[in-house]
């Protein structure tokens, strides 16, 4: 079988052009919208008509044009159905889950999430009456085995934040069938890279936050999944995404549908230079965890369910040992070497670095980062774009000597 190619899928579909005919898009910032005629209005409150159906749009938390236009394509890149966009990643986190999960059901988790989602599983939901129980992502049978009558979903990141553990995704997914489970992947961290709807997930959740708006300048999230399930999260009833409102603005999607085009050369660059980067550190005698090196434990597994042409990501970790190493190398490469900038989130064109334990994963308890294998120095670093890959190799090189990691 060829493999999945999201480029291709992307241009399949219908190319959106603006008024008067703009190679851009225009934007459609209209929160509500006229009907010619009167029946119509009432056919869209019955949901015979809509914008899948007659083109016939409503009111913006329900759909907008732009919006939705943003929606396909992010579900061609996908290979799902369908999508809905977000206003940020947590809410298409929350959203998806609490459209599936009601009082007394139940989920089995990756231990190895983005810290928001760990507070939401393991703080907000159990007061709602959802209980998660969580479990290594690179062990299939320890998601068997949590698996009760009342699991709803099994839900895990592809690439999991900050250890960079990877998600055996046709594994999870036979499970998930044979037990009545939907299998939710959020795959923030693998843009293009790996398609887990190819692999066997029923919902697939980014943050547009991080690699696929690419600028670091606004919030943004997206559920890709079957049509049903959109027409779920924007009923008029029930809908959680409609009742709850965390709806995206057109104008945030006419941004983000503009640096989609470029979504793949930038995936590829940031690729390249962490694979060259992070096996000369390694070479080096720097510890690394990098997807792309032999070293990594899941490195065979990974390049089994990569897409062709898109490498292994733009993250990788060093390991400082302490907090105060880690500090000290984080404030050499910001403030002497002008490498990149100690800052949360990842998939800017500039290089992030922060250290995970007592950032993003400080939501974790202590004793439970440390099974998760999460050290108190280990910096994660999202390698930008910018600068030549020669002189940013020469100026890491130079702050680990000088810490003394080498
Ligand atoms: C950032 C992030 C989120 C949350 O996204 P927001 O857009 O900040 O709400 C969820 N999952 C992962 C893996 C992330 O990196």
């Amino acid at each position: 079988m060829d493999k999945f190619c999201p480029e291709k899928e992307m241009t399949k579909i219908r190319r959106e052009f603006g008024e008067h005919g703009g190679v851009s898009p225009s934007i459609s910032r209209s929160s509500t919208f006229t009907v010619m005629d009167p029946k119509v209005m009432q056919e869209i409150f019955e949901g015979a008509r809509g914008p899948h159906n007659g083109g016939c749009f409503l009111y913006s938390r329900h759909f907008n044009p732009t919006v939705d236009t943003l929606a396909r394509e992010l579900a061609a890149m996908e290979g799902t159905e369908s999508a809905v966009c977000t206003a940020s990643g947590m809410a298409a986190i929350s959203s998806a889950l609490l459209q599936i999960c009601h009082s007394g059901d139940h989920i089995v988790s990756s231990d190895t999430v983005y810290g928001g989602t760990h507070a939401l599983l393991d703080e907000l939901f159990p007061e709602m009456g959802i209980e998660t129980t969580f479990v290594p992502p690179d062990d299939p049978q320890a998601f068997e085995d949590a698996i009760r009558p009342e699991t709803k979903v099994i839900y895990t990141e592809t690439v999991g934040n900050p250890t960079l553990k990877v998600s055996d995704i046709p594994a999870l997914s036979t499970i998930a069938k044979r037990h009545g489970a939907i299998l939710v992947v959020d795959n923030t961290f693998s843009p293009m890279m790996v398609t887990p709807s190819v692999l066997g997930a029923d919902i697939v959740i980014h943050s547009l936050t991080k690699y696929i708006n690419g600028a670091s300048d606004v919030i943004a999230g997206v559920v890709c999944c079957s049509k049903d399930f959109v027409y779920q999260l924007m009923d008029l009833h029930r809908g959680r995404v409609m009742l709850l409102g965390p709806t995206m603005d057109a104008r945030t999607a006419f941004d983000i549908q503009q640096r989609l085009p470029h979504l793949a050369v930038r995936m590829k660059e940031h690729s390249h230079r962490a694979m060259a980067m992070s096996k000369h550190l390694q070479d080096l005698g720097v510890e690394i965890n990098y997807p792309g090196l032999p070293s990594h434990p899941q490195h065979d597994l990974i390049t089994s369910m990569l897409n062709e042409g898109y490498g292994y990501g733009g993250i990788f970790t060093i390991e400082c040992e302490t907090t105060e190493k880690a500090d000290q190398l984080m404030n050499i490469l910001q403030n002497k070497e002008r490498f990149g900038l100690i800052a949360v989130s990842l998939g800017y064109f500039d290089t992030l670095m922060s250290c995970s334990a007592s950032s993003t994963s400080s939501e974790i308890a202590q004793e439970k980062q440390k099974r998760m294998g999460l050290s108190p120095g280990l910096i994660r670093l999202s390698l930008g774009i910018t600068g030549t890959l020669p002189d940013r190799i020469e100026q890491i090189e130079r702050a680990v000597r000088e810490v003394g990691l080498i």
